[in-house]
C-alpha cells in the first residue's frame, strides 16, 4: 500500500508553500531569483496523529489561460487531484471570494463526492478575521477551517481533519509505500536531462521555459511499478547545462542539496570524458552523505571500444572509495541500458532498509575479529564487545569496544567488507560508528 497523498490547491499566494513548510516543519522551497525557473510542485513526507502521508503543494491555479504557464499549472493541478486521496483548497481571507476561487471550487465540487475536499481559509491571523472566514461557506465545500499558516493557528485542527479523511491504513507499514527519492547529478552536458526525460517518459510533469514564473526547486513525482519515485530538483537538471559561467558554483551547491535530500544519487558521467576531478568530487560527496550510489556511464553509443571489463576496472580505480557502487552503461539517445536504472534503484533502496538480526551480525563480526590480527597500541589491544545495527537508510552499525581510538582506517574497511560479504548492501555506503565502553 502506498502512502496516501494530500494535495494543497488554490490560487497563487494563498499560502500553500507556507502551509506545507509549517506542517513539515522546515524550509523546503529554495527561493531563487533567477528567471526561467518553473514552479511545479513541492512535495514532502508528513506525519500527524500516527498517520504518515505525502503532502503536495501544487503550483497554484491561475485561471487566466493567457499564458502557457497557467495552462501547465492547470493540468498539473488536475494531476494532483487525480493522484491525491485528500484535497485541501486553500483560500485567502484578505481577498474574500475571487473569481478564481469560484472556478476552483467548481472543479472541486465535482469530485467531492468521490474524494474528500477540505476548505481552509488562510491568513486568519487573529480572532477578528474569524468572522470574515465564514463568508467562504458560499463556496459550498463544507465548513471552512480558519487557519494562519504563518502563525500556526488552526493548523492542528486542519491536520486532524486531514487525517480523519485519509483512507484506511493498511495493517503493516509497508516500505513499498515510501517514496524513493533520487538525485540525478553530474557535470553539465553529460546527458542528465536526456536521461531524465527517458526515465520520466509519459509521466512527464510540466516543462515550461516561460521566464518570470516563480522560484522553487522542482521535484517530479512518478510511479514505477507501483512505487512512488521522487526525482529531486528536476528544474535544476534541465537548466544546468544552459546556465552562465558565474552561476556554476551555485549549480554545484544545488547538486549537493539535491544529494542531501535523496536516498539514492545517480552520478552521470560522459563516456567520452570520464572521471574528471569534478566527477570524483561529487562522487565523494555522495559517499560522505551516505547515499545510495549508482555510476552511470552515458553516451555509450559514442564509444567504439566497449570492453566493459576494462571500463569497469578503470572506473573502480577512479572511484576507489565507492567499490560498492554499481556501474551502468547507457545511451539516453538510443535508450540502451536505461531500463536497468529503475530496477537497480529499487534494489538499492531495499538494501538500505534491510535490518539485520543482531545475533547474526555479532556472529559475523566475531569470526572476522578472530581471523585477523586485532589492532593494538603498546599493550592495549582492540576488543569488540558488541555490534548492533542502529539504523536503516543508511544502514548504520554501532560497535561497542574497549577503546575506539584503536580502530584505524584499514581495520574499519576490513570489518565493513566482512559485513558486505555476508549481508550484501550493494549500492549503498555503510555507516560504522565505534564507541568506547561506557560512552553513551
Ligand atoms: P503560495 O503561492 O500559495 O505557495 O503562497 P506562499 O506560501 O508563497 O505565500 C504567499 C504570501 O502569503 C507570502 O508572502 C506569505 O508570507 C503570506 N502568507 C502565507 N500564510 C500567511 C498567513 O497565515 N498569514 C499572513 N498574514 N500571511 C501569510
Ligand atoms: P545535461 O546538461 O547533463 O542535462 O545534458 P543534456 O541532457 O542536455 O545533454 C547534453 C548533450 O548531450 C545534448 O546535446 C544531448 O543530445 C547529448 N546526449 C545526451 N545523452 C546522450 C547519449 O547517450 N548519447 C549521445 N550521443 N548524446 C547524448
Amino acid at each position: 500500500m502506498t502512502k496516501p497523498v494530500v494535495a494543497i490547491v488554490g490560487r497563487p499566494n494563498s499560502g500553500k508553500s507556507t502551509l506545507l513548510n509549517r506542517i513539515v516543519g522546515r524550509r523546503l522551497a529554495i527561493i531563487e531569483d533567477m528567471p526561467g525557473t518553473t514552479r511545479d510542485r513541492n512535495l514532502a513526507d508528513a506525519s500527524w496523529g500516527g498517520r504518515d502521508f505525502t503532502l503536495v503543494d501544487t503550483g497554484g491555479l491561475e485561471l487566466d489561460p493567457a499564458s502557457t504557464v497557467a495552462k501547465g499549472i492547470r493540468s498539473q493541478i488536475q494531476t494532483a487531484i487525480d493522484q491525491a486521496d485528500v484535497i485541501v483548497d486553500l483560500v485567502d481571507v484578505h481577498d474574500g471570494i475571487t473569481a478564481s476561487d469560484l472556478n476552483i471550487a467548481d472543479i472541486l465540487r465535482r469530485i467531492s463526492s468521490t474524494k474528500p475536499v477540505i476548505l481552509a481559509v488562510n491568513k486568519v491571523d487573529n480572532n477578528k478575521l474569524e468572522t470574515d472566514a465564514l463568508e467562504f461557506y458560499e463556496l459550498s465545500l463544507g465548513d471552512p477551517i480558519a487557519i494562519s499558516a504563518h502563525h500556526g493557528r488552526g493548523v492542528a485542527d486542519l491536520l486532524d481533519k486531514i487525517v480523519a479523511s485519509l483512507p484506511e491504513a493498511g495493517q503493516e507499514p509497508d516500505q513499498s509505500g515510501e517514496t524513493v527519492k533520487i538525485a540525478i547529478v553530474g557535470r553539465p552536458n553529460v546527458g542528465k536531462s536526456a536521461l531524465l526525460n527517458t526515465l520520466v517518459g509519459d509521466n512527464r510533469a510540466i516543462v515550461d521555459n516561460v521566464p518570470g514564473t516563480t522560484r522553487d526547486a522542482v521535484d517530479t513525482l512518478i510511479t514505477w511499478e507501483d512505487q512512488n519515485i521522487l526525482l529531486i530538483d528536476t528544474a535544476g537538471i534541465r537548466r544546468r547545462g544552459k546556465i552562465e559561467k558565474g552561476v556554476e558554483k551555485y549549480s554545484v551547491l544545488r547538486s549537493r542539496e539535491a544529494i542531501d535530500r535523496a536516498d539514492i544519487a545517480l552520478l552521470v558521467l560522459d563516456a567520452t570524458e570520464i572521471g574528471t576531478s569534478q566527477d570524483t568530487h561529487v562522487g565523494g560527496y555522495i559517499q560522505e552523505a551516505f547515499k545510495g550510489f549508482i555510476i552511470i556511464v552515458n553516451k555509450w553509443d559514442l564509444i567504439e571500444d566497449k570492453n566493459v571489463r576494462e571500463w569497469n576496472q578503470h572506473l573502480r580505480d577512479t572511484f576507489r572509495f565507492a567499490n560498492y557502487a554499481p556501474i551502468i552503461y547507457t545511451s539516453a539517445i538510443t535508450g540502451q541500458g536505461v531500463e536497468h536504472i529503475m530496477p537497480l534503484v529499487i534494489q538499492i533502496y531495499r538494501e538500505r532498509h534491510k535490518r539485520l538480526n543482531t545475533a547474526a551480525v555479532n556472529d559475523v563480526i566475531e569470526r572476522a575479529v578472530a581471523s585477523h590480527t586485532r589492532p593494538r597500541q603498546r599493550t592495549k589491544q582492540l576488543k569488540i564487545l558488541y555490534v548492533t545495527q542502529a539504523e536503516v537508510n543508511p544502514p548504520t552499525f554501532v560497535f561497542f569496544t574497549n577503546d575506539a581510538s584503536l580502530v584505524h582506517f584499514s581495520y574499519r574497511r576490513y570489518l565493513e567488507n566482512k559485513i558486505r560479504e555476508s549481508f550484501g548492501f550493494d549500492g549503498t555506503p555503510l555507516k560504522l560508528i565505534f564507541k568506547t565502553r561506557g560512552e553513551s
